[in-house]
């Protein structure tokens, strides 16, 4: 039920008319508290409740705080019996969240059951959070005026600031902008504002948006297939999903392209989505070449003025195109004509943490919400959306050749078994490079294991370093002389002796992509390796850098992570080894081959992306897995039809919907506690269908200081579940360990260890 936190003793404000005392009504705000509910506020001093539009901006006093919450709603009066405060600034002229906008992240709020003020928090560009001023005009520069100039060659005396505000921008004649100013010391906007009454200012809006191509490049011309996945799409009438399901190097991306140039041509924007690494400049490059029209981006690498400034580019229109990543999905635009989302099967998709909601799911719903197809892209799909086709609510678009000449490459298991590794290299996989190389081939190794190696110990006593705050080893990363632990941050050098019996003899044991480039490195001399993992690419840049390097081919040797995985075209690479694929087949998540054939799939279509015939070697312990020799001897598709067999069977989703509750806490007891109590409310409701599963120890019981219980809901389908949870969660507000722990709620979880 809405109330409003402030039982002071504030009269409700009200018109007397007449003899009659009517009320203004008041206002409905989704503040940004863990709290699952609304609360009433007055309107402000002169208007009606009516008055403050649904989906604006209000500052409220909330306890002993301010914050900035959403109207959401009117009503003729407050039904919580309490008086109330009126809202003590509206902070929009227009809406920040139009209609359906707002009905969207409702929705969401609901299906993912998280605090509705919350997730319409995390769906704003932080500055509009934190109650700045919109300003659709962009940002604002500020430089000196000819009178300002004047000014700054005899400055005035006894005004510090103004001469050192007048020294500031003489120094840039282009402008400064405000973000710019802010980062100097101190408060400049008395100066801003003196200096401007005297005239000694200019201001002007620098658009966030670079200007649009003059002339486009044209693209290929459409094959058979790309050419009738672009009609299904041009032609579907209002909301219709599909699935774009093209091998790698298929030409998805050139159907993006046709398709938002017909929803251009139609004056509709378009929303495109792609996993955090894929959003390169390239990429960005690619989309600019070809579309003449004004394309926002919207990543994490944007300070916060150049993400509200696309944000508002797009909601006002200006923006035509809108690529971003996962957040972007709730980007306000009054015209959608499109939604793509590309390399559907990734993770990052799905938020991790607060407002836990998939990008995919919730742009699948816009698009129905709104009427406007959808496009999800990937080579590998998710077995979600797989299933998705198989029941007729996704329309497959299927690119089953390579565009262009290329042909698909030779795939091949390497047995590792009793074989002499070197740097983790077989003898077969040496000779490989060896010969690729001399053939002037580019080789790419593929790693998932970041550092110099995963863990150390000692050779006389066995001592392994472990953090002290997880379940997990400490990852060696010998350039830095550290050893970190790759879950919390915590890191100390690598010790010179072993703590436990003293002796120097301390080992790295297994590979890294560290440990991996300086074996390369040894063996050839004079070959230029190029390693790209997080650590490498860190400095702002880096990643570009990189890639332009591997792109180019002057890196003749790539050794990377799943961040080389990732859409991008190395056109020149000839060889594409896979160092260890049996990770993914002995996972503890019931996605792990999964996600494990979706890696070995991505990684192998970057090989003979252009002329020459690609080879890829993927290096094996269980040659004789029947996943690995579906993979290389059948394709994706065979390989997922076998896993969504084993799904089903299992009764795991897509065949069944979970529902994961978290806790952690000092104290085991405590967390197990609280979810043995959850296990006991949720028998207690008792919804038919519902099967609980656990408290049980997370894979890493222990990470960061804390240990980690959860219980696992699931049902075969969605809705006894969403009838569950919301009861649920009520319950757990009065548990007495609900206060000792921290819980969070994970619906369509995707990973469940
Ligand atoms: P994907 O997104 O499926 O990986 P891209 O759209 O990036 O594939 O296409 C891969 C390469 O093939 C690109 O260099 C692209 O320009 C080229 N290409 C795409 N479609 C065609 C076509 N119909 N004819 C010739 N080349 C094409
Ligand atoms: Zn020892
Ligand atoms: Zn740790």
């Amino acid at each position: 039920m809405p109330s409003n936190p402030e039982l002071s003793a504030t009269t409700k404000r009200a018109e007397i008319v007449g003899a009659e005392v009517v009320s203004t009504g008041v206002v409905r705000v989704a503040v940004p508290t863990p709290l699952r509910k609304l609360f009433d506020y007055l309107p402000p001093e002169g208007l009606r409740a009516d008055q403050v539009a649904i989906g604006s901006r209000v500052r409220v006093s909330f306890g002993r705080r301010h914050l900035v919450g959403i109207a959401v709603g009117h009503a003729a009066d407050t039904d919580a019996g309490v008086s109330l405060k009126p809202i003590r600034e509206v902070l929009d002229k227009r809406p920040a969240l139009p209609p359906d906008l707002l009905e969207l992240i409702t929705w969401a709020a609901g299906y993912y059951h998280h605090p509705l003020g919350e997730a319409l928090a995390t769906a704003l560009p932080v500055l509009l959070r934190r109650g700045a001023a919109e300003d659709a005009r962009g940002e604002a520069i500020y430089a000196l005026s000819a009178s300002g100039w004047e000014a700054a060659r005899t400055p005035p005396k006894r005004a510090p600031r103004q001469v050192a505000l007048l020294t500031l921008l003489a120094g840039h004649p282009e402008g400064m902008a405000r973000t710019a100013l802010d980062a100097e010391d101190g408060d400049w906007n008395p100066t801003l504002r003196t200096l401007r009454d005297k005239g000694w200012l200019t201001l002007s809006h620098r658009s966030c948006l670079p200007p649009p191509v003059e002339s486009v490049i044209q693209g290929p011309v459409p094959n058979i297939e790309q050419q009738a996945a672009i009609d299904a799409i041009t032609s579907a009438s209002g909301f219709t999903g599909f699935l774009l399901d093209g091998v790698t190097g298929s030409g998805k991306t050139e159907v993006y392209l046709r398709a938002i140039e017909f929803a251009l041509a139609q004056r509709r924007q378009a929303l495109v989505l792609v996993p955090e690494i894929g959003l390169t400049p390239q990429l960005v490059a690619r989309f600019r070449a070809r579309l003449a029209v004004p394309i926002a981006v919207l990543h994490s690498g944007l300070n916060d003025s150049e993400r509200l400034c696309s944000w508002q580019q797009a909601a006002s229109g200006e923006a035509r195109v809108v690529i971003g990543t996962r957040s972007a999905a709730f980007t306000p635009l009054p015209e959608p004509g499109l939604f793509i989302l590309d390399e559907e099967h990734d993770a990052s998709f799905k938020q991790q943490d607060g407002f836990r909601y998939s990008a995919r799911d919730v742009l699948l719903m816009r698009g129905r919400r709104s009427d406007v197809p959808v496009v999800l892209g990937s080579a590998t799909p998710s077995l979600e959306s797989l299933h998705n086709v198989e029941r007729g609510r996704l329309q497959k678009l299927p690119l089953r050749a390579r565009a262009g000449d290329a042909s698909p490459p030779r795939v091949a298991l390497l047995d590792m078994r009793a074989q002499p590794l070197n740097g983790g290299l077989s003898p077969r996989m040496w000779q490989s490079l060896e010969r690729h190389l001399a053939e002037d081939g580019q080789v790419l190794l593929f790693l998932n294991r970041r550092g110099y190696a995963p863990v150390m110990s000692c050779h006389d006593c066995g001592w392994l370093p472990a953090c002290s705050r997880c379940d997990a080893n400490l990852v060696v990363h010998q350039r830095e002389g550290r050893l970190r632990c790759h879950h919390c941050g915590h890191e100390q050098p690598i010790p010179r002796a072993c703590p436990s019996c003293r002796s120097e003899r301390l080992r790295p044991l297994g590979q890294g992509t560290e440990r991996l480039e300086q074996e390369l490195r040894k063996r050839f001399p004079e070959q230029t390796v190029l390693r790209i993992d997080r650590d490498s690419t860190r400095r702002k840049g880096a990643l570009h850098d990189a890639l332009d390097e591997a792109q180019s081919g002057r890196a003749r040797i790539l050794v990377g992570t799943q961040m080389l995985a990732k859409g991008h075209h190395f056109p020149n690479v000839t060889l594409v080894g896979i160092v260890d694929a049996d990770g993914g087949l002995f996972g503890a998540d019931f996605r792990a081959a999964e996600r494990m054939a979706q890696q070995v799939v991505q990684v192998a279509g970057r090989a003979g992306r252009a002329e020459r015939r690609g080879e890829v070697l993927i290096q094996t312990h269980s040659p004789d897995h029947p996943l690995l020799n579906t993979l290389i001897h059948a394709d994706y598709a065979t390989l997922a039809q076998s896993l969504m067999d084993e799904r089903r069977a299992a009764e795991l989703p897509p065949f069944s919907a979970l529902a994961l509750l978290r806790a952690e806490a000092h104290d085991l007891q405590i967390a197990q506690h609280f979810l043995r109590s959850a296990r006991h409310e949720a028998e207690r409701i008792g919804i038919a269908g519902v099967l609980i599963l656990g408290p049980a120890p997370a894979a890493m019981a222990r990470r960061a200081g804390k240990h980690r219980v959860q219980l696992l809901l699931q049902a075969p389908e969605r809705a006894p579940l969403h009838r569950l949870i919301p009861g649920l969660l009520k319950r757990l507000d009065f548990l007495p360990s609900m206060r000792k722990v921290r819980w969070t709620l994970d619906v369509d979880p995707i990973e469940v260890v």
